[in-house]
């Protein structure tokens, strides 16, 4: 469950990036410049912009299950908290960096603020490889992360979520600590927990939700209609998995699906109900029945209506942006297409849905978890879809009305919007001095 916005290449679910790339803060400027070449605000306006409000390192001492004292480095960073709390996940990877932190801090701000929830955008995170980790050991760094920046966070200041390396069992660990440390039962400090502990329904599906709520309008903008439009789909995992159900039952064409064992194609379109339950069956896709086996690489250039990334970054790069063949290009992963791809689909005219908008269904209903956790009354899975079907369509439409107003990309559209919105929240509030 990652929560990574922006054109993101440095840091990802996948762990190692497809190719070394800069300080990936500097991106976060870059983006900043883009939208003020269309804003003009003042420049004393974006100053703030270009630091994070808080950056915190910290020593976590840990006992491993051999013996052995490992101290490992944690980080909190808080990069805007003009329109509410911090709001973004917890990273167990051995890349994890404070630069890293600062820039999907810094993302998660964009992402909150352009699904205009009341969030600012933070996020953590401990160096570590929680894939040669026992539970044992994942919940005493966990423990001893949380007590180390207990003051940091809670349910006013900043709160944590899953992201890569971590789940809705690490996120328990984290609503207990901090419990346990005020002497009272405090859900709010963390979502992404499991159901039973103050998680909401419709949590896991979210993401997925939202993009099919994000390519319906985006068809609808252009006179098409999902049920007659297809769909391929990189990526068979949580968004991926989730997109291709909840696609296919609004009556898309779902022709083509992938993990990484590769691609299975029908042109027909696939019966999802059936691959669902074959991949719940064999853990892959490969082999399903009365289907074309494609690579990776073939599902990406299919003739389709819409092109759903949901795997991995830097998966539509300069080396196949010229040969896609889709008109839509929705990005439910983080950072799947390139810069450089980026500009060749501008030019060829193929319509790309960043990811900071067509991804952020999780982050809404995290955000809807929170107030349910707040207000200790919780909605029953049909409200929390509506209620999120409203918040992508609305940010939809803004992105959408950015794009038109000022004659620029979608992507760009989003910086502008989510930046517009951020200083438009400092000045209201003022200086504080
Ligand atoms: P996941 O680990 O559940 O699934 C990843 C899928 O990608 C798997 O099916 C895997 O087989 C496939 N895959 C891996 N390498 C591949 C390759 N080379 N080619 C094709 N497929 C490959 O991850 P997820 O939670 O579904 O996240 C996918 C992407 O969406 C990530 O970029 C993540 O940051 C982003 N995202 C996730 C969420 C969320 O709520 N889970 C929210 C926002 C963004």
């Amino acid at each position: 469950m990652a929560t990574t916005p922006g054109r993101v290449r440095s840091a990802f679910k996948s762990g190692t990036p497809a190719r070394v790339h800069r300080n990936p803060f500097d991106d976060v400027l870059e983006q900043i410049d883009r939208a003020a070449e269309v804003l003009h605000p003042d420049a004393d306006a974006l100053e703030p912009l270009r630091h994070a409000r808080r950056q915190v390192i910290v020593s976590i001492p840990v006992m491993m299950d051999d013996g052995r004292l490992r101290v490992l480095e944690g980080y909190r960073v808080v990069y805007d908290n003009s329109r509410g709390p911090g709001k973004g996940g917890i990273r167990y990877h051995p890349d994890v960096n404070l630069d890293e932190m600062k820039a999907l801090a810094a993302w998660m701000a964009w992402k909150c603020a352009i699904v205009d929830i009341p969030f600012g955008g933070a996020k953590g995170g401990v160096a570590c490889d929680p894939l040669k980790m026992s539970d044992g050991e994942l919940e005493r760094v966990t423990r001893r992360y949380i007590s180390e920046i207990f003051d940091l966070i809670g349910p006013t200041v900043d709160i944590p979520a899953p992201d890569v390396g971590t789940s809705p069992r690490v996120m328990a660990w984290v609503m207990d600590t901090f419990s346990m440390k005020k002497g009272y039962v405090e859900p709010g400090v963390v979502t992404g927990k499991p159901i039973p502990l103050g998680g909401s329904g419709g949590r896991l599906e979210a993401t997925g939700r939202g993009l099919l709520f994000v390519t319906r309008e985006t068809l609808r903008r252009i006179g098409h209609v999902l049920s007659d439009s297809t769909v391929a789909i990189q990526g068979f995992g949580n968004v991926g998995s989730n997109a291709a159900k909840l696609l296919h039952a609004a009556g898309a064409r779902v022709v083509a699906v992938s993990d990484v064992s590769g691609a299975v194609y029908d042109p027909h379109g696939l019966d999802m109900p059936r691959v669902l339950a074959y991949y719940r069956e064999t853990r892959q896709l490969r082999g399903f029945p009365g289907t074309e086996l494609l690579d990776n690489q073939q599902l990406l250039r299919l003739p389709v209506d819409v092109l759903l990334p949901a795997a991995m970054e830097g998966q539509i790069n300069a080396d196949n942006a010229s040969e896609l063949r889709a008109r839509i290009v929705v990005e439910g992963a983080n950072g799947p297409t390139t810069p450089e791809a980026d500009q060749i689909l501008s030019k060829r005219g193929v319509l790309v849905v960043p990811d900071i908008l067509a991804n952020a269904g999780g982050v809404v209903v995290s955000y809807f978890e929170w107030v349910q956790d707040r207000y200790g009354y919780f909605w029953k899975e049909p409200e929390v879809n509506e209620r999120l079907e409203e918040k992508m369509v609305a940010a939809f439409d803004a992105v959408w009305t950015t794009k038109e107003k000022f004659e620029v990309d979608a992507r760009t559209a989003a910086y502008i919007l989510a930046v517009d919105r951020i200083i438009e929240a400092r000045s209201l509030r003022g200086l504080y001095a």
